[in-house]
């Protein structure tokens, strides 16, 4: 038995997607790389929770106050995708096609898990929306019972304000998650959102 191997493989069990054959086949590659590389990794590890924050005004993670995404001139800051979780945002952007920006809730509503409203960043939404008047919020939220719930509770968050309301076109694969969807189906999925609610209008 050697202790800190153990510990170690216990560590990276507790990683989602480790199951204890590959933490042993981790923590055993680990040992035969070179200390520094290992320190590095240490390192990366160890400071990510200070360099890492949540955009003021996106909520992604960001090294910075504002995210590069919010922060740049060449994005629709009036078009607001709603997604749950910062994976959505890469997975969006991974599709490639979208040029407007973010609202990251921070999951979706699931009240057997005490996910409720006041859980979720839903006042930031709204206020996001009433101080910077976008002209088109998509809901970006997947295709999951629970994911459908909570765009429609955000389509009524919303129903009364001066916003054009979409979702995502439906044809996602049911149950899944955004960030599992291929790149194609997801930017078919943007390009041909339906609208919810709100202003008829298109932008
Ligand atoms: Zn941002």
């Amino acid at each position: 038995m050697v202790q800190a191997l153990e510990k170690l493989v216990e560590e990276l069990c507790s990683l989602p997607t480790i199951g204890r054959k590959s933490a042993w086949r981790l923590a055993l590659f680990m040992l035969e790389r070179p200390a520094e590389e290992l320190t590095e990794l240490a390192q990366s590890i160890a400071t990510i929770k200070q360099k890492i924050v949540h955009c003021r005004v996106c909520y992604n993670y960001s090294e910075r106050e504002t995210c590069a995404i919010c922060s740049s001139a060449n994005r629709d800051g009036g078009l607001i995708c709603v997604v749950a979780r910062p994976t959505d945002v890469f997975a969006v952007e991974r599709a490639g096609r979208y040029r407007g920006a973010y609202h990251v809730l921070g999951g979706v509503l699931s009240p057997i898990n005490g996910i409720t409203a006041d859980k979720l960043r839903l006042a930031e939404l709204v206020a996001r929306v009433k101080n910077n008047r976008p002209h088109e919020i998509i809901l970006g939220l997947g295709a999951s019972a629970e994911a459908e719930t909570t765009a429609l509770y955000c389509a009524r968050l919303l129903s009364g304000l001066p916003v054009r309301i979409t979702r995502l076109a439906r044809g996602l694969p049911a149950g899944i998650e955004l960030e599992y969807v291929d790149q194609l189906t997801l930017s078919q999925a943007l390009h041909e959102r339906t609208q919810v609610g709100g202003q008829s209008s298109q932008p």
